[in-house]
């Protein structure tokens, strides 16, 4: 593979007398490497990197975290969630201050550590936080397959699960800055290259596939750059060690037969249609929104500490911009889910450059 220096100069050739170029990665692990590798700053001026909505536990809205707060709290409940998610705000609260006041909410590693919970537990109500994209739904969906196959009654899922191309489609439309696309790498072994293909068909913006070094996201915008400077349109998969055309084929069976569509509100992008993933059919019976009725009467504090997450998630702000970064908010007093989650594009800007530059 060619070396980052090579790859550096290659970006910087093709791009001279190019017009300004806005590239967006969707990935937080990509925001990481990223930050972490400084390529930011071996760009050329004229072409800007900004991060998108890649980081699952950032873009979970309000709401549903105040559904959460709501049923974790309730008696007899046993909580269980990805660690990231115990210190987002809502207001207020947060899942480890309810848990610091009594509320039984664990970590867990997997669903299926949840499942294993409520076997061990059949008088209490285990409950599963499933949040992420495409990468952690089916192992939800594996966590309800076998719930309902060995009759577990006892556990249940709050589903803010989210799906990447719909929030694509909708950040990337019509009125869009964003120029190109690194599609994330992730979320792509599992949905597969051809999942990204309308990028490049439809919204007619490049689209590449990107793994996680330094080299391989350079590589990848070399493809992006030398596309908008000849005015070549594509969806490239260059990420083809772990990517496939169609992806996990076993995964999405599982997933899809768990699942459905369903219309989603995500934090700074608002509500998008059929983005989120209800569980379906048979499945239903293992919805916690249902069983413990959190349609209604769920009250959702407003964010008015000055946090701008939802600018940053949609690209048109930098963490820098924001008037608490490394300031009031830093990983150990965050004040929004950007700083929060090692995914967030503020935690990692904070983590590389130390505080506001
Ligand atoms: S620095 Fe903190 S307050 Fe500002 S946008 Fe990021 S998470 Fe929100």
């Amino acid at each position: 593979m060619i070396d980052v220096k090579e790859l550096t100069a290659k970006i910087n050739e093709l791009a001279e007398g190019m017009r300004p170029t806005t590239v967006m990665e969707v990935c937080g692990t990509h925001t990481h490497a990223i930050m972490k590798y400084g390529i930011r700053q071996l760009l050329p001026r004229n072409i800007r990197l900004v991060s998108g909505p890649g980081c699952p536990v950032c873009v979970t809205s309000q709401a549903d975290i105040a559904r959460a707060l709501t049923v974790a709290s309730r008696k007899n409940v046993i909580f269980m969630c990805f660690g990231d998610m115990m210190r987002v705000p809502c207001g207020k609260k947060s899942l480890l201050s309810l848990r610091d006041s009594g509320a039984d909410v664990r970590i867990a590693d997997s669903p299926m550590a949840a499942l294993r919970v409520a076997r061990e537990n059949p008088s209490r109500d285990v409950i599963w936080y499933g949040v992420g994209f495409e990468t952690t739904a089916p192992a939800t969906a594996a966590a309800a397959d076998a719930a309902l196959q060995t009759g577990v009654r006892n556990f249940s899922i709050l589903s803010a699960h989210k799906t990447m191309p719909a929030a694509l489609r909708a950040l990337l439309g019509k009125g869009s800055r964003v120029d190109a696309l690194l599609c994330p790498g992730h979320v792509a072994t599992i949905i597969g290259s051809d999942a990204f293909r309308f990028v490049a068909d439809e919204l007619k913006k490049p689209a590449v596939i990107a793994g996680f070094g330094a080299q391989e996201i350079l590589a990848a915008l070399a493809i992006i750059t030398a596309m908008i400077k000849k005015g070549e349109v594509r969806c490239v998969n260059a990420y083809p060690t772990a990517v496939t055309v169609s992806g996990n084929e076993a995964a999405m069976k599982l997933l899809l037969r768990v699942f459905e569509p369903c219309d989603a509100q995500w934090r700074g992008l608002g509500v998008i249609p059929e983005s989120g993933l209800a569980l379906k059919g048979e499945y239903k019976a293992l919805d916690a929104a249902a069983r413990f009725d959190l349609f209604e009467n769920i009250q959702v504090p407003d964010d008015d500490r000055g946090c701008i997450c939802a600018a940053v998630l949609r690209g048109d702000a930098e963490p820098e911009n924001c008037p608490n970064f490394g300031v009031a908010c830093t990983p150990a007093t965050p004040l929004g889910p950007c700083m929060v989650s090692g995914e967030g594009a503020c935690a990692a800007a904070y983590a590389y450059s130390g505080s506001r530059v």
